[in-house]
């Protein structure tokens, strides 16, 4: 064993790590791969290949995904451009407009680098030193931006469901304490725990359900309220469920109000429900995952006022912040909330190592081994600026309000919102006097084609039991031409699919 590592020279793994050769390697390798995706990026302005599951599934599947000796970085390269680059979706296209998906911004994917190369890890102060306090520094902006009180805090998250997750776990744990005395962390659940229930607007994202599951609560525990005309929870309804669970001996300890709900975009009265969570002693938890990046608008931020009046809120930054994934946070009016998730392990994050100032940040987090992902949206924030931020935003938002008047004038469409609060669009082709099971049917066959001819990604949902496509429009260079071209499209696809039905 010894004579054979004496005889190796290790000339090949050296071309991998940190020496002469290595960094000869580091920035050739960069360069293979940025022309490849600029080839890529460069005049392609469609959202996908257009090729079927199938097929791409047939193409991969005879690759090896591993090589005995090792191939060149050039060879390996060319393999992933025809392979996976080309067939992947487009989040850069302007007709790229299906999820909360967004196009990444340069010094975010910059930065991306940065954190792959360091790889500090953000459990320990002694993985992360200097990562640590910019992060700090970051959840401290988030909380004045959004207006919590001084002594709020926070922790990056890989999303909104984590972050919901961390809410509602707070949240139960803190009325477990509060009224029962019981310490969940160390005991479980009281029995009691059967009657406690979660309140949220029908439109509330389904993590919210995940959740309540994961925490012992089940989904039952999740009472659904109404929406009104606006898809914004009704407080009549939500009153109305909490004199219902008073009669029943049920327990609500917390609302979600949705920021920015994932199909319509709109907004629960967060003025309203943080007065109605006060008053019945429970926890408000906001999931602003999408409608969170308003604290960057100059002229929609009114639209998330009421925010600052949360226990806990869910911020994504691969949403509407143009993070790549992943990147998201959690935030807490009282950084006492993090008490309930909080353990020390000695080989980690010993409580004497508070005592000489090394700040241990997986005392907030659910997470161990976590990624520097603070640091794209630290550049990001410096390098972009705030102004152009407010602008891309804003923009986005100023075409989602033109977008739906435009169509709800066009003949043969319908616009469930018609004046949309962020930037997503929910509308269907609807041909007059045509039954709903057709214009269903229509509806999902144009999505579909708009996909595979590459001309769009819109994304298609339910409402009301019916098929409905949705726009949501992060991109700042999706123009209104692009969605003209778009409109135009489906009413030939939706002739042609209705003369072949017919
Ligand atoms: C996207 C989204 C989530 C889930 O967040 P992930 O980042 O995908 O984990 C939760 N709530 C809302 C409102 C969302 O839009």
């Amino acid at each position: 064993m010894i004579e054979t590592i004496n005889k190796t020279d290790f000339a090949y793994s050296r071309m991998f790590l940190n020496n002469e050769e290595g960094f000869n390697n580091y920035s050739q390798s960069l360069k293979i791969i940025e022309k490849k995706l600029t080839n890529f990026l460069k005049g392609n302005h469609s959202p996908y290949s257009g090729k079927k599951p199938y097929e791409i599934e047939a193409r991969l599947s005879g690759r090896s995904p591993a090589s005995l000796k090792g191939e060149t970085l050039e060879a390996v390269a060319d393999e992933l451009a025809e392979f996976v680059i080309n067939d992947s979706i487009n989040v850069h296209s302007p007709a790229c407009i299906g999820h909360l998906h967004c196009p990444t911004l340069i010094p975010a994917v910059a930065a991306e680098m940065v954190i792959g190369t360091l790889n500090q890890s953000m459990d320990s102060w002694d993985q992360s030193s200097s990562a640590t306090f910019v992060e700090e520094r970051l959840i401290d902006w988030l909380c004045s931006q959004v207006g919590l009180p001084e002594q709020a805090d926070g922790i990056f998250t890989s999303g909104g469901t984590q972050s919901n997750y961390m809410g509602l776990l707070l949240a139960r744990d803190a009325y477990c304490k509060k009224f029962w005395g019981v310490d969940v962390q160390q005991h479980g659940l009281p029995v009691e725990a059967s009657k406690l229930r979660i309140l949220c607007s029908e439109a509330a994202h389904f993590t919210v359900r995940k959740s309540a599951a994961q925490l012992g609560l089940g989904e039952q525990a999740v009472i659904t309220i109404k929406t009104d005309a606006n898809h914004r929870l009704s407080i009549d309804e939500l009153n109305h469920q909490l004199l219902l669970l008073e009669k029943q001996g049920l327990l609500p300890f917390a609302i979600v109000a949705t920021c920015g709900t994932t199909d319509f975009g709109s907004i629960d009265p967060l003025h309203e429900l943080s007065e109605a969570a006060r008053k019945n002693g429970i926890w408000l938890h906001v999931d602003a995952a999408y409608g969170g990046a308003m604290i960057l608008s100059k002229d929609y931020k009114d639209l998330i006022s009421g925010i600052e009046r949360a226990d806990s809120i869910t911020v994504d930054f691969h949403k509407l912040f143009y993070q790549p994934i992943s990147c998201g946070a959690f935030l807490v009016s009282d950084s006492n909330s993090f008490q309930y998730i909080q353990h020390h392990a000695d080989y980690l994050n010993p409580q004497e190592d508070e005592a000489e100032g090394m700040v241990h940040l997986v005392n907030k987090s659910v997470q161990t081994t976590r990624r520097f992902d603070a640091l794209k949206l630290w550049m990001s924030l410096k390098v972009v600026g705030l102004d152009t931020f407010a602008e891309m935003i804003d923009y986005t938002c100023h075409l989602a309000r033109e977008v739906a008047v435009k169509i709800d004038k066009e003949e043969g469409f319908t616009v469930l919102n018609k004046a949309p609060e962020l930037n997503a669009v929910v509308f269907r082709y609807n041909p007059e006097g045509e039954s709903d099971q057709l214009v269903n049917l229509l509806n999902k066959q144009i999505q579909q084609e708009l996909l595979k001819s590459g001309r769009a990604f819109l994304a298609k949902t339910r409402f009301e039991g019916q098929v409905y496509l949705k726009m949501t429009l992060l991109n700042p260079m999706t123009r209104l031409e692009h969605i003209e071209d778009i409109l135009d499209e489906i009413r030939v696809l939706g002739e042609m699919f209705k003369m072949m039905e017919e």
